[in-house]
């Protein structure tokens, strides 16, 4: 497979691991940004954060149960973070300061083999042995804008 296999045609269709929630997101994604802060690696589990930011009116709910939590940045920025009510799986974040997206957690999607980061921020923080992409942006830090996380996406795919 390729280092970057090109981005489908939406719809995209995702859910928790258990079935119960179900979504689909009916626009090309805006970004595919890694973080690596320790929050993140907390959050997930894993490694690092993977999301696809999207537009939130595209983005659809189908069906389910889920549970909504608050975290507050150390900036202020506050996010609620859903999850499935019967198996956890987390699924996408709302932004509360930016209610237009929605960044949905890559590997809920059923097909995320196209979610590859066209950025990745807090870098300084990865892990060792953490490969990023030659082309994809690498921000230190928290980046000043989110714009910069589209404009490195569109750079790369197109707008
Ligand atoms: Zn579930
Ligand atoms: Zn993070």
């Amino acid at each position: 497979m390729s280092q970057r296999p090109a981005i489908p045609n939406p719809p995209y269709h995702g859910g928790c691991l258990c079935g119960a929630v179900r979504y689909r997101l009916d626009s090309r994604p805006l970004a595919i940004n890694a973080c690596h802060c320790l929050d993140c690696r907390k959050l997930t589990g894993a490694s690092n954060l993977l999301m696809v930011v999207a537009d939130r009116a595209s983005f659809h709910q189908e069906k389910g149960a889920v549970d909504s939590w608050r975290k507050t940045a150390e900036s202020g920025r506050q996010i609620d973070i859903i999850r499935c009510k019967t198996c956890g799986t987390r699924l996408w974040h709302e932004p509360l300061a930016n209610p237009a997206l929605v960044f949905i957690a890559a590997g809920t999607l059923d097909n995320s083999d196209w979610a590859v980061p066209a950025s990745h921020i807090w870098v300084e923080k990865a892990r060792p042995g953490t490969h990023f992409q030659p082309d994809a942006l690498k921000v230190t830090g928290q980046p000043a804008t989110r714009e910069m996380l589209m404009d490195a996406f569109a750079a790369i795919y197109g707008a």
